[in-house]
């Protein structure tokens, strides 16, 4: 599609998906039934739901083709071959385990090299990955690049881990007691931003140097290759799959959720270099999540993976897929919303604190607008600042998180330009009534994860 400046959607529809329409009437007593929390509403009281990217894709007509032929056999099934060479031939890792998720592949792995003492690094853990270690008595640290907090400029690799911290912390912490260096591409909780073969390479040769297990947390590794393709001056050439293949060649293994990069609505895997570590985790996997050639999928959802690993590194679709994502970004900054840049791969972060900077902090400027979005257009999004992170001093007093931001999330292949430009209008809106707003007031809270369940006030409700 060369020489147009519109890309169109490069699919067309066969089975839809009806969008029940609302009014704001509604959504506002929609919205007070969920107590201000989008986390409660039902699916079909959303218009346009960038909640996640996460097992929300639309599959393809050869991916429900391939269901079809899904091969339910307990042992040794054709769609487990197809899964394993989809897989082998993208990672070039002899050893794979399917699980039913990407957190189970974590607990597994982390689960066996973590435990007391241990010290895992990351450019950025996600939060479920963060989570199987910590369970584990292991600890994770974080080490992104500086220039991720710089929130205005633009820097190509925003995602990369900072390598003279990671040399740093090895020596201190001891090679031995480092159980391993996970690298996230995307890296998802530092803004969906990239991370250059230039960095990853650069990894290789610390761990190696050290002898340190070296894993890849690879949920969006096509957007990734999209954004080496386009910013990394050698590998303008290379096919998408090659910038992948050579980024996984780098490492020990991978972990990935096929609900992100692989198009399918649920899955996973773990796949590793070292037949001793497999074969330790192999028998984690039997016991939890089942046998060796299916681990907790069924055939269908195998012949799905095997295919959509493969159609996500099709180039019309990645050029979609990044351009649509960046196409509302910009939009957004050129009307003055202040957010995250560049804007990353799968989503879009608005800074609600800027935004909004009449509302203090503790009456949750991100919630706010997660609250306006929803009443004024029907989108649901979700709050990633101090609802999530925020915790409470001694007395009680709330210390927020660093940043106050609003995610929107976009499903792949689900949502066309006509949606995004409706997302554009909703926010020309929110910008117009962006001094009315109010913030909102905990009522109810849970001690852990407060933010799927929390319960809120609006405060307009009651001046
Ligand atoms: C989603 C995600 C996971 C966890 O995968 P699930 O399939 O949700 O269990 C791990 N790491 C990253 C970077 C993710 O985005």
């Amino acid at each position: 599609m060369e020489n147009f400046k519109t890309i169109i959607e490069p699919f067309k529809i066969k089975m839809v998906e009806p969008i029940h329409l609302s009014t704001a009437e509604q959504r506002k007593e929609y919205l007070r039934e969920a107590h201000y929390n989008p986390f409660a509403l039902d699916s079909d009281k959303v218009i346009i739901d960038f909640l996640t990217d996460s097992g929300t894709s639309a599959m393809s007509s050869n991916q429900w083709a391939g269901m079809m032929q899904g091969d339910e056999s307990y042992a040794g099934a054709s769609s487990w071959h197809k899964m394993r060479n989809s897989i082998f031939d993208l990672t070039g890792h002899e050893f794979i385990l399917p699980t039913h998720q990407g957190r189970a592949a974590e607990r597994i792995l982390y689960g066996y090299l973590g435990g007391k003492g241990k010290t895992f690094i990351s450019n950025t853990h996600f939060d479920t990955t963060r989570a199987n270690i910590e369970f584990s008595g292991a600890e994770a640290i974080d080490i992104p690049c500086e220039e991720i907090k710089n929130n205005k400029h633009f820097y190509p690799f925003k995602g990369n881990m900072d390598l003279m911290k990671l040399e740093k912390l090895i020596i201190e912490k001891g090679p031995e007691n480092i159980a391993a260096v996970i690298l996230t591409v995307t890296n998802n909780s530092g803004g969906g931003q990239p991370v250059s073969m230039e960095n990853a390479k650069s990894i290789s040769i610390i761990c190696k140097k050290y002898k340190i297990n070296y894993f890849l947390d690879c949920c969006r590794v096509a957007e990734n290759s999209y954004f080496v393709r386009h910013r990394e001056k050698e590998y303008e050439h290379k096919t998408y799959l090659e910038i992948a293949q050579e980024l996984f060649s780098l490492t020990d293994g991978a972990i990935m959720s096929a609900k992100k990069d692989a198009l399918v609505n649920m899955g996973g895997f773990l796949s590793l270099k070292n037949k001793e570590l497999a074969d330790a985790c192999k028998n984690l996997l039997i016991i939890t999540e089942g046998f060796a050639t299916y681990g907790g999928l069924s055939g269908r959802d195998m012949e799905a993976i095997a295919i959509g690993l493969k159609e996500v590194f099709e180039p019309d679709y990645l050029h979609y897929r990044i351009t649509s994502t960046t196409f509302l970004g910009d939009k957004l900054k050129a009307m003055g919303v202040p957010l995250i840049y560049p804007i990353g791969g799968h989503a879009v972060y608005i800074d609600a604190k800027e935004l909004y900077n009449h509302i203090p902090i503790h009456e949750y400027p991100g919630q706010a607008l997660v609250c306006e979005l929803y009443l004024t257009g029907g989108i649901r999004t979700v709050e990633i600042g101090s609802v999530m992170f925020g915790k409470y001093d001694e007395d009680g007093k709330l210390i927020p998180a660093p940043m106050e931001l609003v995610r929107l999330a976009i499903p792949r292949r689900v949502y066309t330009q006509s949606h995004i430009e409706y997302v554009i209008e909703v926010f020309e809106k929110i910008m117009l009534n962006r001094h009315k707003v109010r913030g909102l007031k905990i009522t109810e809270e849970p001690k852990f994860l407060r933010h799927f369940t929390a319960k809120f006030e609006n405060l307009t409700d009651i001046f």
